[in-house]
């Protein structure tokens, strides 16, 4: 227990930092790419190639960027009451064209009267987004996702989230959340890293269940305050 809130001191701390650079990266960042696209501009045609490869990992640090500055802005974060049912819908229907795109469509299950919980809304929508972002990315044949959220006999809030996707091998579910961990050529392997760090920070609890070629479930556990 004792070293369990250890670790996860440090993980907030290296997050904090990471996200300080993070920031600090984006400003040249921005300068840089006005300068390319100018350059691309007057020299394009002739190294098309070049500018393609640049481009394309230009795209990729900036989605590094973007995961890692999900735990920065500190001023923007505030724990108030939440309407975790309204956020998962948000999420639901802001991810809805990529899910169109993947033939992927949705059960959604809402208990009723469902409390409001005192939460950082804006990290927990991220969260929803990432855990399923991933389950339509690994659905490659369409199918459906299944979301639930209710209240367990103890009194926390259960949100689970269910894809019929490729699944995950045992020894691979232990490398979840480990810092650039993915299987995607382009993948960042942040998006779970930060999410469990948001979670941890709720004081929750997640749990992966996985079959290889069947689909996985991601449980996530929330206390109400
Ligand atoms: P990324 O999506 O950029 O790869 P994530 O941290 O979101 O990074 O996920 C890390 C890895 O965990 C993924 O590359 C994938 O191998 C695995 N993963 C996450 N969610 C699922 C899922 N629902 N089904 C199968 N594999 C998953
Ligand atoms: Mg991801």
């Amino acid at each position: 227990m004792q070293e369990q809130l250890r670790k996860s001191d440090t993980l907030s701390v290296v997050g904090e930092l990471a996200a300080g650079i993070a920031h600090e990266i984006r400003n040249p960042m921005t300068a840089l790419k006005g300068f390319i696209q100018l350059l691309e501009n007057s020299i394009g045609h002739e190294h098309e190639m070049y500018f393609n490869v640049i481009t394309s990992e230009f795209q990729r640090i900036e989605s590094i960027i973007t995961d890692f500055l999900v735990l920065a802005k500190p001023q923007a974060i505030q724990y108030q009451e939440t309407n975790l049912i309204k956020i998962m819908k948000d999420t639901v229907e802001l991810l809805n064209a990529q899910a169109v795109m993947h033939n992927v469509q949705y059960r959604e299950h809402y208990q009723e009267g469902l409390p409001c919980i005192i939460a950082e809304p804006n990290q927990l929508k991220q969260v929803f987004i990432n855990i399923i972002k991933n389950a339509i990315e690994v659905m490659t044949q369409g199918g459906f996702i299944s979301i639930a959220i209710n209240e367990t006999d103890n009194g926390m809030i259960h949100i689970e989230i269910q894809d019929e996707g490729s699944g995950i091998s045992k020894d691979k579910i232990k490398k979840l959340g480990e810092p650039f961990y993915t299987t995607k050529e382009r993948g960042t392997g942040l998006g779970l890293m930060v999410s469990f760090n948001i979670i941890k920070e709720h004081k929750g609890t997640v749990e992966v269940e996985s079959q290889v070629g069947r689909g996985t479930t991601f449980h996530i556990y929330l206390p109400k305050i």
